[in-house]
């Protein structure tokens, strides 16, 4: 018997909360309560949360306490993000090499919650979050998953890599009882899993659709031919840059907006799609986000630049001024919700795959594929990945259309938007593989970035 979504919502979620010890719903109520407040308000919890931030770190974790000397910061007077314009940003390099220094010494390290990134980059990344910031965190994604249209207590549907198995008792029980949540293996996206999929669907009739950007656009392709009719309240892509065309083939076979999110493993929910869709509304309640031209300086809004973070809610690992890899732009206005602070605009990438003209400069590999999708027939995906300034090499998964004037009109057209005089190799395959982590990877640059890795 399928119990109603609203006994789940409201008596299961509440008492699974209670019997773990959790203020995860706690944390989305407040904040739900909060995100009308006045940019003033805001303003003044924000200025308070990164001084308890710094204070924390500067007092208990031996990275943190030799940069603020270094850089001649006093913990204590800081209370806006440029009071720490002086702080070197934090690297990914920086978390390889440094990671026993910069746990917290009040927390012991089998207490914290363990993430692995950068499955895609080849070099692995473990980051910790204790147990309180990991509940702050859940808090923020629910809100967030509310903005979709979804409501607490309806099950879920997600088009993910490497699913989690349920193995001991408790889990399998939180599973079936609260979670109830279908999975969709991006890495057996075949229409044997598929089937499975839908017919899992059928029965649990999930309120939200969550996914890798372009799983769901596959997913959706695949559920427009079968005509399978799934009608989920929301829609929320995240992971990846969710690209203009996808967007619109995903929406049209399921009818509703898709909520688009960005965030990564090192610092949770960076930014959201309200209601609206008019922008990301960055999270302002957990962290201060920055955009930085390449001299470390901040971005006007409207120019691209590197994303940097300084989240607050994570004591156990303090992340601060911690350059996350991907590049983003932030809107000229707020958002007509109603809603204070500020929006990102859009995300351009990530910083490590954009590719590189003749002329040293930096092309977003990604809005090239786009450009090119929306424009040329008979491409079903596209990846491009460039080793060096002379040679570039395509990888294309044809679709119907597919012929040698759309084949020298892709090799003209990567060619001139990086400069021209390219040898460019194109390899046809069947699909584009994914990485190790189930999600795609569009556009490789293996040039190494040189400068522009440090802050003012
Ligand atoms: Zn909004």
């Amino acid at each position: 018997m399928r119990v109603p979504d609203r006994i789940v919502g409201c008596v299961f979620e509440p008492l699974w909360d209670l019997y773990e010890g959790s203020r995860r719903l706690k944390t989305m109520r407040e904040l739900a309560s909060r995100q009308f407040d006045d940019v003033a308000v805001l303003d003044q919890r924000r200025s308070r949360r990164l001084n308890g931030i710094v204070v924390e770190a500067a007092a208990h974790v031996p990275f943190w306490r030799e940069r603020f000397a270094s850089a001649g910061i006093d913990p204590e007077q800081v209370h806006h993000i440029a009071d720490l314009a002086a702080l070197p940003l934090m690297t990914k390099t920086d978390v390889r090499g440094r990671l026993d220094d910069m746990i917290n010494d009040r927390f012991d390290r089998a207490d914290l919650t363990p993430a692995k990134t950068g499955g895609s980059t080849g070099t692995a990344l473990h980051v910790f979050c204790d147990r309180d910031g990991i509940e702050l965190r859940n808090g923020a994604a629910l809100l967030a998953d509310t903005w979709s249209g979804w409501s607490l207590g309806q099950p879920t549907a997600a088009v993910w890599g490497n699913p989690p198995v349920p193995r001991s008792l408790r889990s399998k029980l939180r599973r079936q009882l609260k979670d109830r949540v279908i999975y969709l293996d991006t890495m057996k996206l075949d229409e044997a899993a598929v089937a499975t999929f839908v017919a899992d669907w059928r029965c649990m009739r999930p309120g939200l659709l969550f996914g890798h950007a372009h799983s769901l656009f596959l997913f959706a392709e695949m559920a427009r031919e079968w005509a399978a009719e799934l009608n989920p309240r929301g829609i929320v892509a995240t992971s990846m840059m969710l690209l203009d065309h996808e967007r619109r083939v995903i929406e049209d076979v399921f009818g509703v907006p898709v909520t688009n999110r960005y965030g990564c493993e090192e610092v949770s929910l960076i930014a959201c799609e309200c209601e609206r869709h008019q922008g990301m509304h960055l999270n302002d309640e957990h962290c201060w986000v920055e955009l930085l031209r390449d001299d470390g300086t901040p971005c006007a809004p409207g120019e691209d630049g590197r994303i940097v973070v300084t989240e607050f809610v994570n004591k156990g690992m303090p992340m601060l001024r911690y350059e996350v890899g991907d590049r983003g732009v932030l809107h000229d206005r707020p958002c007509p919700c109603g809603r204070p602070g500020r929006l990102l605009r859009s995300l351009t990438g990530r910083t490590a795959d954009f590719l590189v003209a003749r002329d040293g400069s930096r092309v977003a590999g990604i809005s090239l594929i786009e450009n090119t999708l929306t424009r040329l027939p008979g491409i079903g995906q596209l990846q491009v990945v460039q080793d060096d300034l002379e040679h570039i090499l395509l990888n294309v998964a044809p679709a119907d259309g597919w012929n040698e004037d759309v084949a020298a009109e892709l090799i003209a057209v990567f060619s001139e938007s990086l400069g021209g005089g390219h040898e460019v190799r194109i390899e046809i395959m069947e699909r584009i593989p994914r990485e190790a982590n189930g999600k795609y990877r569009f556009s490789i640059c293996r040039i190494p970035v040189t400068g522009g890795s440090r802050g003012r």
